[in-house]
């Protein structure tokens, strides 16, 4: 069957033969893909920074944003069924005893560094035409999401902060006073830096959760993102016309600073800017080379201490954010319907997949649907 992969020890990134799955264990399901998302993490991967092919192999199938439909389910499957869709959770447990994390399902809190990640690291990913997976891995999607579930698993990045956001303030009595009609953070402003996919779906998850949300990105607005951004009810501020200083006078105390940028130096620009109390969450990985900037360190060391501030990496997701995604994707297609279908860009054949792997990246996101 055919498989989009990269070959890193030839440099070589396109469409290849690749040998059909077939269901071996009992707990196993064996799902049709239908699309698969593309993003920085895929281009990085065909840039060859970093993707290793699974142990035997000279070549990667890439691709861990993926959506299928369920054909076949071993004997001992009982919470996934044929014609169910399905999102494929993306990161796989080391298997050293000593892994607490692993051992207990939180593979994205691996403790040796040895897991394995859907399409990027030694195992391979979803954009072939059918996969084998075990049930415990995949999340069974409402029919009703189709059009827009493979936006799932970019979503789950700010679910995941979500989730940890409220569990590391938990001890600042940082809960909102209960208010009929208001989701749980209307008391607290939230930033969203960047307007890509991440920042545009952690915009609608704050969003939700009920945060006074703002989205901070580079280019002047109106633009096609602020447009986007704005048709859901959050206000986008272009960095080239706001500094973070008036960013911050004109906000008040801003809360959480979401970073969904992958680059250092507007992260460390509104940083400073962080208010009382806050929380400043990174999630992107910025790619090579990486250039040094200059940051305030004296004047952040102090904000931090002095303001109890937290600063918060985060990477890959549990079951948890997956399922907090399958419900958050349901509220925003009751709310939002078109601003989400419009997150994605276009879908495109198998064909189509190095230029938009090696082309100049464009539009939000681009998906490869096999039929
Ligand atoms: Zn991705
Ligand atoms: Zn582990």
């Amino acid at each position: 069957m055919k498989a989009v992969a990269v070959n890193p020890e030839k440099r070589e990134v396109g469409v290849i033969d690749h040998p059909a799955p077939e269901i071996s264990l009992s707990t196993e399901i064996k799902f049709r893909t239908l699309e698969v998302g593309i993003c920085g993490t895929d281009r990085e991967i065909c840039r060859f920074d970093y993707g290793n092919p699974p142990n035997g192999f000279n070549h990667l199938v890439l691709g861990h944003e993926g959506l299928g439909v369920v054909t076949e389910v071993g004997a001992e499957v009982h919470s996934v069924k044929p014609g169910d869709l399905v999102v494929p959770t993306v990161r796989r447990p080391c298997h050293h005893d000593h892994c607490i994390p692993c051992r207990n399902d939180r593979s994205d809190f691996c403790t040796t560094g040895h897991f394995v990640e859907r399409g990027i690291k030694e195992y391979h990913g979803f954009m072939t035409e059918y996969m084998v997976e075990q049930e415990r891995y995949v999340c069974v999607v409402p029919p009703a999401l189709r059009d827009v579930a493979v936006l799932m698993e970019p979503l789950t990045v700010a679910e995941k902060a979500l989730i940890q956001i409220w569990h590391i303030q938990k001890r600042l009595h940082w809960e909102c006073p209960v208010a009929a009609g208001l989701a749980p953070g209307h008391c607290h402003k939230a930033v969203i830096v960047g307007a890509g996919p991440i920042g545009i779906l952690g915009a609608m998850a704050f969003k939700v959760a009920g945060f006074d949300t703002y989205v901070y990105s580079r280019s002047k607005a109106p633009n096609p993102k602020s447009e986007l951004v704005e048709s859901f009810g959050v206000k986008y501020i272009s960095s080239e016309q706001v500094s973070p200083e008036e960013l911050a006078k004109r906000l008040g105390n801003i809360d959480v600073v979401y970073e969904a940028v992958g680059g250092a130096k507007i992260a460390f620009d509104v940083l400073p800017v962080l208010g009382l109390n806050g929380i400043f969450v990174f999630t992107g990985i910025p790619g090579f080379p990486l250039p040094h900037i200059t940051i305030d360190g004296e004047f952040i060391m102090r904000n931090m201490v002095l303001k109890n501030q937290v600063v918060l990496g985060t990477v890959n997701a549990g079951r948890d954010a997956f399922d907090n995604a399958i419900h958050d994707l349901g509220i925003f297609m009751q709310r939002w319907p078109n601003a989400v279908r419009a997150l994605i860009t276009g879908r495109h054949r198998l064909e189509s997949a190095r230029e938009l792997l090696l082309g100049k990246a464009n539009g939000i996101k681009n998906v490869l649907a096999f039929s």
